[in-house]
């Protein structure tokens, strides 16, 4: 069995075990399952391996845009990757939250407003949209790694790369180092990844012994809209919009997304999915490296379709229940805020609520509504973190292939870069012994 498969079973197996103890009952506190299973053991596996997962986020990116920059020939093709990746992230979002809104429109108003538990909800801080673009520049190098600020790094890891070419020649030895350590990351990833079918079981019964199933159903109209939107985002637009563009076989692209998919399922989170992105964007899907160094991190952070998609229902959803009118001016509003949100904020877990709530704000909607839909956002989030990774690498694609940076041959070939496990070459191993005894000797 290939890890692939291996992670799919017991994402499974996950769902299953989560369910037993959720409808078992053995979720209450203070039960024994609940405490020391689920709140122990589960917790633990499935937080070491988020944990891991975001360790390598920052120097993955870090090296991975340094030897990007360096393997681009030339750089005014940057530019182009950056002005096209952009338009096509934004281009997405608007479509994704459009289409909700339509359904929605469409779907909710012809159910009668549910009595509600409302649980309290105070809206988040939101960061200040004008501060977005001056927040790009790093005012401390340091602190941008520390907090892990995605744009700040891919700011001074390109202008870092720039720098080092304007350079020359010393600094070869220098883009040798960097071209290893990349490739060592990437075989960190694979370490990390190949410990995914024990995790995904962990934080997927963990999830889902959580979720308030009555809720679930009670919610029923609302989930269902956002998942159908968040399914028509996914086979819909997005795979339209890789065929027009790439001129390939999309079910080949949905087949090798379906790692990233588990994985940002499971997490929740672009930002920490961002290794195993890069690693299937460029070793299965073949998106030369000097692209996808710069589009996976720049969509994990500034696209996300399937949280817009969330959006656009909720507040649907939530005006209707309110008996707010929003009009067309409203919802237009709505559009542009939440795509302007996704650029401001970065692709953590429950991030969506968050810009909802400051979409609310601008169209009047009252941010405690939000209280509602706490309770499913849980699966949803999951969910839509699926669909934000898929279309960080459509966009990808769609731009290496225009800027001929897509290898066919590797996207044609079905096994390329599927995961084994992580091992070290025996010969190697003794190479390198005797090259430390040399040096031990010498000294
Ligand atoms: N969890 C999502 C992500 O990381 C963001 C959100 O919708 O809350 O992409």
């Amino acid at each position: 069995m290939g890890l692939t498969e291996k992670v799919l079973w017991s994402m499974g197996l996950g769902i299953i075990a989560g369910l037993l103890i959720n409808l078992g009952g053995f979720n209450t506190e203070g039960s024994f399952v609940n405490d020391y299973i689920v709140g122990g053991l589960f917790y633990v596996i499935g937080k070491m391996f988020i944990t891991a997962l975001k360790m390598l986020v920052v120097p993955l990116v870090f090296f991975s845009l340094i030897s990007g920059v360096f393997g681009i020939g030339d750089l005014g093709k940057l530019g182009k990757v950056g002005i096209k990746s952009f338009a096509l992230y934004m281009l997405t979002t608007s479509v994704a939250i459009a289409v909700s809104i339509g359904i929605a429109l469409l779907v909710i108003p012809r159910f009668s407003s549910p009595s509600m538990q409302v649980s309290t909800f105070t809206a988040p801080e939101a960061p200040p949209l004008g501060d977005v673009l001056v927040n790009i520049i790093p005012g401390n190098v340091v602190e941008a790694f520390a907090t892990g600020n995605m744009l700040q790094i891919i700011f001074f890891s390109i202008l870092l790369g720039i720098s080092l070419l304007m350079v020359g020649k010393k600094a070869e030895s220098i883009a040798e180092g960097v071209e290893i350590l990349n490739e060592a990351m990437m075989k960190m990833v694979t370490i990390i990844m190949a410990t995914a079918p024990v995790a995904v079981f962990a934080l997927l019964a963990k999830a889902i012994s959580e979720l308030g199933l009555d809720l679930l159903a009670q919610l029923a109209v609302y989930v269902t809209v956002v998942v159908a939107a968040l399914l028509l985002h996914l086979l819909g637009t997005l795979m339209l919009l890789f065929r027009l563009f790439t001129k390939l076989n999309p079910l080949i692209f949905l087949q090798k997304m379906r790692d990233v998919q588990v994985f940002a399922f499971s997490t929740s989170s672009s930002n920490a999915t961002i290794p195993v992105t890069l690693r299937s964007v460029t070793k299965r899907l073949g998106v030369d490296n000097s692209v996808a160094s710069f589009t996976v991190p720049f969509g994990a952070t500034i696209n996300m379709d399937g949280t817009a998609i969330m959006q656009g229902v909720a507040t649907v959803f939530i005006a209707h229940i309110y008996g707010v009118e929003l009009g067309i001016l409203g919802y237009l509003t709505v559009i542009l805020m939440s795509v302007l949100a996704s650029v401001g904020t970065a692709g953590v877990p429950g991030v969506g609520l968050i810009m909802l709530s400051m979409v609310f704000v601008q169209v009047g909607l009252p941010v405690e509504g939000i209280g509602l839909i706490l309770g499913v956002d849980r699966l949803l989030d999951m969910l839509r973190t699926a669909v934000n990774v898929t279309g960080d690498a459509v966009v990808s694609t769609v731009v290496a292939r225009s800027e001929d940076e897509l290898d066919i041959g590797v996207y044609l070939d079905r096994e390329a870069g599927s995961v084994e496990a992580p091992e070290i070459d025996e010969a190697v191993e003794e190479e390198f012994a005797e090259v430390v005894h040399r040096v031990e000797e010498k000294a």
